[in-house]
């Protein structure tokens, strides 16, 4: 396809438009001076014409007396005279001097007096006419110059994504060879594989801002620990650690190093994320239905082939709502959705599902406690965290001493209590699809219904049709009338 050849264009360009360009054309003032010697000598004129209003303007002042007055332009008068109410004795109007006098009055105003002159107006007349002559003729220069770039639009559209092609290309080639990027290797395996992993705009952010290194992690969602659990106090780089592989596998799909030591990818069909809190209520959701909307169509739409990255979900309601909800989504991921998956969380409880579902392994972020502190290594291991240090973040944030020691308290005595144990026994339930749809089973539930005595007592292979029609109705009949 022909790209066009457009250097007399741009050369022709760079001639006829001003370094300053207005944000539209009707009022004009974008051709660059030079360019044309026509609008050149009007725009003169016009420029010229307005300092003979300021000399005008001098001269009627010594004449009259008035210093203060002063020759203005509005658009309904056009060009005037004015002067205070107190001066206005001072002008000398046609009626008082005969007819002689040079002053025409226009308007009376609360304050002052407007008059204009014969001499003015034949002034306005050449101003307007150059202006107006300035203008035409810039409008008829842009579409000159319009009708020129529209003519090869298309060449120049194909230069510009030609262009835009090779700045992608070579925008990402210097970020690879500066930020010591690898080639991935992408198939049609289900790898997802990621060798000493980083987050390229975390790390660029902690190099310019804090000197610091960042600490570079693996990922490995092979078949048989396919979805990640991250659990890890606040601020320890949960989200980094999500956010860093999707944007490793968005890099690598479109053809570009990735930041990592080595990275193998088997195709991803498509990259599902729910990261962050993001209200729409300008649209009626409130934070918690976004967060539900968002993992409703991952849970509906991720496949086998999917990259799925929850960063933290059922946070935007009570925590046994919310841990519910988690827990019910992990088992979804695991059994429905079979998708690669990192999955962020605070509720700690969650981790109890690698005990149940095959495919889970539970990963956490490194702290180290230290005289009384807590350093966050950022490195992703094996493993869970037991606590979140949230009090820990809230002091750094700078709540006030009194709230964070109350806090301690709260917690401390939250976390003797009963309820830190209930959910143990979530574990030993069944897990999400043998679940029975009317509830948990209970010793009560144990006991057979009569419908169900009555049904077991049947040999569906002995009855006549009218047999069992007849069974239907006894059936309906065992059941408490509604
Ligand atoms: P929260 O649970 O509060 O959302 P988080 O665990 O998701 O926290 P991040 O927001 O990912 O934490 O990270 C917090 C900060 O830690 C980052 O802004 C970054 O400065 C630093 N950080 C994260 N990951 C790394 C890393 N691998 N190496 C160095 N610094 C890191």
């Amino acid at each position: 396809r022909d790209l066009g050849e457009h250097g007399v264009l741009t050369e022709r360009l760079g001639r006829a438009l001003a370094e300053e360009l207005p944000l539209v054309a009707r009022d004009g003032g974008f051709v660059a001076p030079g360019y044309s010697e026509e609008l050149d000598e009007l725009r003169a004129l016009r420029d010229e014409s307005r300092k003979l209003i300021a000399a005008l303007q001098s001269r009627y002042a010594t004449e009259t007396g008035v210093p203060s007055l002063k020759i203005r332009h509005n658009n309904v008068l056009g060009y005037f005279v004015e002067v205070t109410a107190t001066h206005q004795s001072k002008i000398p109007t046609g009626e008082r001097d005969g007819g002689g006098g040079a002053f025409i009055h226009r308007q009376t105003m609360a304050n002052a007096m407007r008059f204009t002159t014969v001499e003015l107006g034949e002034l306005e007349r050449k101003i307007a006419s150059a202006a107006e002559r300035a203008l035409a003729l810039e409008l008829a220069l842009f579409d000159d110059l319009a009708g020129e770039v529209l003519a090869r639009s298309e060449p120049i559209g194909l230069a510009a994504a030609a262009l835009a092609a090779l700045d992608l290309a070579a925008a990402l080639a210097q970020r690879a060879l500066e930020g010591r990027w690898c080639r991935p290797r992408v198939d049609e395996s289900a790898a997802f594989e990621i060798a000493g992993g980083r987050h390229p705009v975390v790390e660029a952010a902690l190099a310019r801002e804090q000197d610091a290194l960042f600490v570079a992690n693996d990922c490995d969602l092979g078949e048989a620990q396919r979805l990640w659990l991250v659990t890890g106090p606040n601020m320890a780089g949960k989200s980094t650690f999500l956010r860093q592989n999707a944007l490793i596998a968005v890099l690598a799909q479109i053809g570009s190093y990735v930041p990592a030591e080595a990275a193998h990818i088997g195709v991803i069909d498509r990259l599902f994320s729910r990261v962050g809190a993001a209200d729409d209520l300008a649209r009626g959701r409130s934070t918690f239905m976004v967060e539900m909307v968002e993992a409703a169509v991952i849970l509906n739409q991720a496949g086998p082939r999917s990259l799925v990255i929850l960063d933290e979900i059922g946070r935007g309601t009570a925590t046994f709502d919310g841990l519910s909800i988690a827990w019910a989504c992990i088992e979804h991921l695991h059994a429905v959705n079979r998708s690669r998956a990192l999955f962020a969380t605070h509720y700690h409880e969650l981790t109890r599902l690698a005990g149940t579902l095959e495919s889970l392994a539970c990963v956490t972020m490194r702290v180290k406690e230290w005289q009384g502190e807590i350093v966050f290594l950022h490195e992703v291991a094996p493993g869970t965290a037991d606590r979140s240090y949230g009090i820990h973040v809230a002091k750094l944030a700078g709540l006030p001493p009194a709230a964070i020691a109350r806090a301690e308290a709260v917690l401390a005595s939250l976390e003797s209590g009963a309820q830190a144990d209930a959910l143990t026994s979530l574990v030993d339930d069944l897990p999400l699809f043998a679940a029975r749809p009317s509830g948990p089973a209970t010793a009560s539930s144990v006991e057979p219904s009569a419908v169900e005595a009555r049904l077991r007592a049947v040999n569906p292979d002995e009855l006549t049709p009218k047999d069992a029609l007849e069974l239907l109705y006894a059936l309906r009949g065992l059941l408490p009338s509604d």
